[in-house]
């Protein structure tokens, strides 16, 4: 999911839905704005679809003043693959005695299934089935005098992946998790405006300029132009999530100081060095594989070529909840450029192989066009664990290397070779020269490495085995 919330600017609902629609990429099935009004109080709008197709009409603009918002993208993760209701799409709205909360969430609570029972028994009515309303009733039962005190007990019974902005009449909120899995940055615009934001590029599309990360961890408060910052959960040191940088994020967003793009790049570089093969073209899956093919092109010295064109009218095949739908959408959103691929030894490169379904299919597409061979280049090690931190990846059995060595992989795909980055390729390419510290690692990896840095309670009490 994307989160973007403003405070101090005119109309702060019209930055929220240009800011969310530069996060589309995190969401695409939902998106909500509530924006607060000295005279008017709180107003809300949650809509199915892109943002837009909804917060772009001036008609449901104009119920949405104030200087304060915030805004949500919503796609489903772990535990909520039920089709989204209009209910689950964010941001809530809780309705305390010192006044209104309203609240965003990107990430995955790992123990939410527990808390929810818990919260019911002792009264708590759920509107939704989304993991992120326990932190509002967390929040109504805190005996805490103000907002910002309210979600700080909150949050301390949370576990897992959060990124929250929330708001009240007159703050603007931002926290991290103790790991800071999920991104979240703050900039600047204006004379005394602030914005939170899950990526940078949500800033750019503002004009806002960017001061810096949400420490993992750390607390902000914001009102009145001036930024309070607290660590509620005590020192943490933090453990992003590595696959934002592998595809998640867009490459046009800076994180940890470095451009995504950049990184992507290096991936590619790392993989020709780890798996260089004789070939004709290097071809990107476009878009998600594109910066490393640009990588492994330079760096192998084999010509880059676009092999596969992109329809640009589709979305993200992935972030489709349905299998259906998914399958599909690969020959809606892809299709083979013949004249380039034909009689060629092709390199073709993807960011990641989750079920496998998808590379397959593109196989087939650049064989059927005339490919002398192909050999399949991975920007990521294989990804043999499910996410539980709030990216969508499918049950342990449907993962293709969670099933599977590379050799049978590379005959299930049916391609000539197949290679994958190395995790301490991949740790490189993110500037970390050593590698990755297996002691403590410096990133959450799981999804490569099985090693969970939260334990992902809900998922062990439904009897998945790590
Ligand atoms: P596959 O070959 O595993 O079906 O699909 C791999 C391609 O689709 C990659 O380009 C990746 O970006 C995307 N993809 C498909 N399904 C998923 C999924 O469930 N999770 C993630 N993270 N990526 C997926
Ligand atoms: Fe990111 Fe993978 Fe960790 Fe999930 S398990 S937070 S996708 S690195
Ligand atoms: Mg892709």
């Amino acid at each position: 999911c994307g989160v973007f919330g403003v405070i101090g600017v005119t109309d702060a609902a019209n930055f929220v839905a240009l800011g969310l629609h530069a996060l589309q990429h995190r969401g695409q099935e939902a998106g909500g704005i509530v924006a607060h009004d000295a005279e008017q109080g709180f107003n809300s709008a949650h809509r199915f679809g892109y943002v837009r197709d909804n917060f772009t009409k001036q008609s449901l603009m104009e119920t949405l003043p104030g200087s304060l918002a915030i805004g949500h993208v919503r796609y489903s993760t772990a535990g909520t693959k039920a089709a989204t209701a209009i209910r689950d799409v964010q941001p809530f709205f809780g309705e305390f005695a010192m006044g209104g909360c309203a609240l965003a969430h990107n990430g995955n609570i790992t123990n939410a299934m527990a808390l929810r029972r818990e919260l019911i028994e002792r009264g708590s009515i759920f509107q939704s089935s989304s993991d992120s309303e326990c932190i509002i009733h967390l929040m109504a039962r805190s005996i805490q005098r103000n907002i910002p005190e309210r979600m700080k007990d909150a949050l301390r019974r949370v576990e897992g992946a959060f990124s929250v902005i929330a708001m009240t009449r007159t703050k603007l909120i931002g926290v991290r998790d103790p790991l800071g899995v999920r991104p979240l940055v703050l900039g600047r615009i204006g004379d005394e405006g602030f914005v939170l934001a899950s990526e940078t590029c949500a800033l750019d599309i503002i004009g806002a300029e960017f001061l810096r990360e949400i420490e993992p961890g750390e607390m902000v408060v914001i009102s009145k132009g001036e930024i309070e910052s607290s660590r509620p959960f005590g020192p943490s040191t933090g453990r992003f999530c590595i696959f934002e940088h592998v595809y998640f994020s867009r490459p046009d967003s800076i994180i940890g100081g470095r451009s995504v793009y950049e990184t992507r790049r290096q991936i590619g570089v790392e993989l020709a060095r780890e798996a260089p093969v004789e070939a004709d073209l290097v071809c990107p899956v476009p878009d998600s594989g594109t910066p490393a093919a640009i990588g492994y092109a330079h760096e192998s010295g084999i010509p880059f070529g676009m092999g596969i064109i992109r329809n640009q009218y589709m979305g993200r095949t992935f972030i489709e909840p349905t299998e259906q739908i998914r399958n599909m959408g690969v020959r809606l959103k892809l299709n083979v450029n013949r004249a380039l691929v034909k009689g060629k030894r092709v390199v073709l490169v993807d960011d990641s192989v989750v079920r496998g379904t998808t590379s397959r299919k593109i196989k087939d597409m650049i064989l059927d066009a005339g490919a002398a061979e192909v050999h399949f280049r991975i920007a990521s090690p294989p990804t043999a664990w499910p996410c539980f931190y709030g990216v969508d990846t499918p049950d342990r059995e449907k993962l293709l290397a969670a099933q599977m060595s590379e050799e049978e992989m590379r005959e299930w795909i049916g391609v000539d070779s197949l290679a994958f980055v190395s995790l301490d390729g991949l740790y490189r390419a993110v500037g970390e020269a050593r590698g990755r510290n297996s002691a403590c690692p410096q990133y959450c990896d799981a999804c490569f490495s099985g090693e969970y840095p939260v334990a992902p309670f809900d998922q062990l009490e439904r009897g998945f085995r790590m």
